[in-house]
């Protein structure tokens, strides 16, 4: 089968390899789409990071149709249309027994470490493949990964019904989050400096957008929350500078929620987060859960994972179509679709 391999940095080889063959409790899966991150674009650029082993095949985000299943497991039948719920935990460490899956030290993530889905088929544990409602288009589904990261960033937020939220950064992440926060009853204001993330912000059902390069975004989110600033601050975007506004902007004893993935690391003054009280959370990945919880949101139209697809494109172009389009000074796109078939 054709399968998009990650071997370093910078030498990422479309190849030929032998079709995976199952183990003990997986299912075999022909992949229908796989959608690229801006984790698997790092990966290439300058990874090894998240890829704990060499050569892997990539793909994080993936949907599928199960081909092959041993008898002896119930609840999942050959045609059914399935999502990876990519993280697999171990079940018996500290963080798995406390309930904090996402942290497990014994992580691993199809794509980063066991083979994924960029390719023609994949196997993974069938107790980890999520049967999709039919309300859950097959050009769409794997988007309910990052709508997983959003729900997750939500739950560990704490937010109450109600409050006020920023969330800083409507890239795919950004844009599932606020979505997630409305679902969640929250108020919510969506900032970013690209025109065309602000209006997929409004399209999805921001209660305020904010332009960050036209005037001050603090004092603006301060006159939409009567003087006193976010209930909450979510930061996706991953820059340098926008940690160090979330801590400015929130309310004094407010949350600051950090999703983003950092490649340069800011000078922070932590007086601001010791004297306004904050709570300050870090949020990765998903626990048990929160895909199922994901796909409950997007049945129910709760979530809107479609307007966030821009391309769709085969596995032999996934380099120049996909990394190298993302990568661009002008990225005009959230998620680009990988077919095996296109
Ligand atoms: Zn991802
Ligand atoms: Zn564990």
């Amino acid at each position: 089968m054709r399968a998009l391999v990650f071997y370093a940095k910078n030498d990422v080889r479309l190849e030929e390899i032998p079709e995976p063959e199952i183990g003990p409790g997986e299912a075999k899966i022909r992949v229908t789409y796989t959608s690229i991150c801006a984790t698997d674009i790092e990966e290439w650029q300058f990874g090894p990071t998240y890829i704990t082993s060499t050569p892997t095949v990539m793909g994080h985000e993936v949907s599928g149709r199960v081909v092959e299943i041993p008898d002896n497991i119930s609840g999942l039948s050959v045609g059914d249309r399935v999502m990876v719920d990519n993280v697999l935990i171990c079940g018996a460490c500290f963080w798995c027994l406390s309930d904090s899956q996402a942290t497990c030290p014994n992580m691993e993530v199809a794509g980063l470490g066991r083979d994924g889905g960029l390719a023609e088929f994949m196997t993974w544990p069938a107790d980890h493949l999520i049967k999709l409602p039919d309300a859950v288009k097959d050009d769409e589904a794997p988007l309910l990964e990052p709508a997983t990261v959003a729900v997750h960033a939500v739950r560990r937020s704490g937010v109450r019904v109600g409050e006020s939220v920023a969330v800083l950064g409507v890239g795919t992440v950004g844009a599932l989050t606020l979505q997630a926060f409305k679902a969640a009853g929250a108020i919510v204001y969506a900032v970013d400096v690209r025109e065309s993330s602000l209006q997929m912000a409004a399209r999805l059902g921001a209660d305020e957008v904010v332009d960050a390069t036209r005037g001050d975004a603090g004092e603006r989110l301060r006159e939409l929350t009567g003087g006193i600033g976010p209930d909450i601050v979510v930061e996706t975007a991953g820059a340098t500078r926008t940690p160090l506004d979330a801590f400015d902007w929130v309310r004094r004893a407010g949350t600051v929620v950090l999703v983003g993935i950092y490649a340069a690391k800011p000078e922070a003054d932590f007086n601001v987060v010791v004297g306004k009280e904050l709570r300050v959370i870090g949020s990765v990945a998903a626990g048990t859960g929160d895909m199922a919880a994901a796909v409950r949101l997007v049945a129910e139209g709760k979530i809107r994972l479609g307007d966030l697809v821009s391309a769709h494109i085969s596995l032999e172009r996934v380099i120049p179509d996909g990394f190298e389009r993302m990568t661009a000074e002008s990225k005009d796109v959230f998620r680009i679709l990988v077919s095996p078939d296109a």
